[in-house]
């Protein structure tokens, strides 16, 4: 694992082309160096909320690493030549992770969800990955003056690897702020992870994951989720018009 990144842009975002084997190398460095690193799984609608929100494009534009989360991300830098193989997803990059995390003696830290779900998951994690050294979990229930006291917890508690699954952009914004505080050399923004490592929200069957249909599977079973997927129609609808723009000699999104 060597060497610059390719990446591409999908409506001004940048997406690096990694599969999960080459993030996890990746995050590993990052988690053994002494410059922290953010770590974000790009999503459809993060993509459309950076459109309107300065700071957070602002956020995926300094992070060290996007990699690609949903179909929509996927289909859309495909076609801009993107050479990857599969999404890498937050559950995904979580359980590589730990995996290598537990053979190189290097302690996680799980931030987020309700609570209980960090300590539940990480117990579960524990008990997957023998030798995997927990240096601490927490909710994601804390309020916003909180913030440096919850860093200077995970500080204290040496971890090297912080995975934060506030929803998004909570997330991504918080380890903007927090993460240098924090002392982790890699924090990543991992959503729902932990609540799908408890079975609190199982995942879509891997036919329905095969077939690209997970988002279809989760509005099934969290329908008051609809209205965050209208963000899908919508990335369409600009992943189109920009095609169109470029096609007609415009200049793309910044
Ligand atoms: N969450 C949290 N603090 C908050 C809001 C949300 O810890 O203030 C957690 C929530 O419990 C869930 C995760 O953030 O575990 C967000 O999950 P969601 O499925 O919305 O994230 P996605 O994977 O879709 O980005």
């Amino acid at each position: 694992m060597t060497g610059a990144l390719a990446s591409v842009e999908v409506l001004g975002c940048r997406l690096d082309c990694v599969d999960i084997d080459e993030a996890t190398a990746r995050i590993l460095a990052f988690a053994h160096g002494d410059r922290p690193a953010q770590v974000v799984t790009l999503g459809t609608e993060m993509v459309v909320a950076a459109q309107r929100d300065a700071r957070f494009r602002a956020t995926l534009a300094a992070s060290a690493l996007n990699v690609c989360d949903t179909v929509g991300v996927l289909a859309a830098a495909r076609r801009r030549g993107a050479r990857i193989s599969a999404r890498v997803t937050g559950v995904e990059l979580l359980e590589h992770l730990c995996a290598a995390a537990a053979k190189e003696a290097l302690p996680i830290y799980l931030l987020g969800g309700a609570p209980s779900v960090a300590i539940e998951a990480a117990q579960r994690l524990a008990e997957r990955f023998p030798g995997l050294r927990v240096a601490g979990a927490a909710d994601g229930y804390f309020p916003v003056d909180r913030s440096a006291a919850v860093a200077e917890a995970i500080a204290r508690s040496g971890a090297r690897l912080l995975f934060v699954g506030l929803g998004s952009p909570r997330q991504e914004l918080w380890l903007a702020d927090h993460l240098a505080a924090s002392g982790a050399g890699a924090g990543i923004g991992v959503g729902g992870a932990f609540d799908a490592i408890v079975g609190r929200v199982p995942r879509a069957p891997e036919r329905w994951q095969r077939l690209n249909l997970e988002w279809l599977y989760r509005l099934l079973r969290e329908p008051h989720r609809w209205r965050r997927q209208l963000a899908l129609p919508q990335f369409l609808a600009l992943v189109l018009i920009d095609e169109v723009r470029a096609s007609l000699g415009g200049r793309r999104r910044p």
